[in-house]
């Protein structure tokens, strides 16, 4: 039996090299839908992975955002609610998608940016709240107040059986430059460790969340409220590899794999219309009940690396996001 909601989106973005590494290409977006992951002996043995959109090297913000990230945004405005993660191992990309630089803003500040457009131009009094928590060993932080002032904090279920953080903040944000230095402040109150691959790798899933509420004028007034969550994931890597080797290293790993895991079967059940989703298997996925499958619009962006130092890593992410999109 299908759930008859809406399939999560999987597309897959390749980064460029950058200036340190060798430019021996292992991947390469074929057409716009179309991954090709060359094998260095044989090209006649060159795997093809099929997307809903592929993204090459030179693909630009802002096209991503508006091409697949946009619509999702938008359907906020109709009281819905919206997901994007950034799936992939430690430096293919996530975060410069996501969150981006500067220069070339990533998904979060462009969506801000649509949101507080949306607030000057309609004439309704939106009413915008953001959190932003992150999941670290399986328990959940408060990114946007100081780092170790506040414990874990617990999931509970309300009285409409609605899962939420207990005591997680909510700040109200009235502009744009508002929001940004919420954000900026929070992003510094993230958990990182040091790895063999990269220097300042996310051991842990950081979730970033706006709310938009605001009541109809017409008749009794019913209240909306459209969510969107904006997710970069922990690093999906090979423990092996990365030479994780100690006590700690080793229990992060295991939650951070169990956790892809759980959510990499709830997007294939979603997409294949399986009976059972299994959102309780993992604090993120039930957190994020209400806003995965339904009604709810979803996407999945799987972020590679170009080159061959990463080809078996590659290979287990696309395994992963094809398994996740099962068509
Ligand atoms: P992750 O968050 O997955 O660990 P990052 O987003 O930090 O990876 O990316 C790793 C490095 O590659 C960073 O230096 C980042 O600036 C760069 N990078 C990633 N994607 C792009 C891109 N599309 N264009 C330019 N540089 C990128
Ligand atoms: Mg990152």
């Amino acid at each position: 039996m299908s759930t008859g909601g809406h399939k999560i989106k999987v597309v897959c973005r390749v980064r460029p090299f950058l200036g340190s590494e060798k430019p021996d290409h292992a991947v390469s977006v074929e057409s716009g839908r179309v991954l090709r992951v060359t094998n260095p002996r044989d090209s006649t043995k060159d795997i093809r992975y099929n997307f809903d959109a592929c993204y090459g090297s030179e693909a630009a913000q802002e096209a991503i955002y508006k091409n697949d990230v946009r619509p999702l945004v938008e359907t906020v405005f109709s009281g819905m609610s919206a997901t994007v993660f950034c799936y992939g191992v430690t430096g293919a990309g996530k975060t410069h998608t996501i969150q981006g630089t500067e220069s070339a803003p990533g998904i979060i500040p462009r969506a801000l940016e649509h949101i507080f457009k949306h607030k000057e131009r309609d004439a309704v009094d939106y009413d915008i709240r953001v959190s932003y928590f992150e999941i670290y060993k399986e328990a959940v932080f408060d990114l946007l107040k100081p780092r170790d002032a506040t414990g874990a904090l617990p999931i509970r279920e309300d009285g409409n059986r609605k899962i939420f953080v207990a005591g997680l903040s909510e700040k109200q944000v009235l502009s744009y430059e508002q929001f940004d230095q919420l954000y900026q402040r929070a992003c510094g109150n993230r958990r990182t460790a040091s790895t063999k691959l990269n220097h300042h790798s996310s051991r842990s899933h950081a979730i970033l969340t706006v709310q938009v509420k605001w009541r109809d004028d017409v008749g009794e007034g019913r209240v909306w409220c459209g969510k969107l969550h904006l997710i970069d994931l922990a690093g999906s890597e090979d423990n092996r590899r990365t030479d994780n080797s100690g006590r700690d290293r080793m229990a992060e790993s295991s939650a951070i794999n169990r956790s892809l895991f759980v959510l990499g079967q709830v997007v294939e059940a979603l997409n294949t219309g399986a009976t059972r989703i299994p959102y309780r298997d993992s604090k993120m996925t039930r957190i994020l009940q209400d806003s995965l499958g339904g009604e709810c619009l979803g996407m999945m962006i799987v972020n590679v690396a170009p080159g061959e130092f990463f080809l078996q890593d590659t290979q287990n992410t696309l395994n992963f996001a094809t398994r996740s999109r099962e068509v």
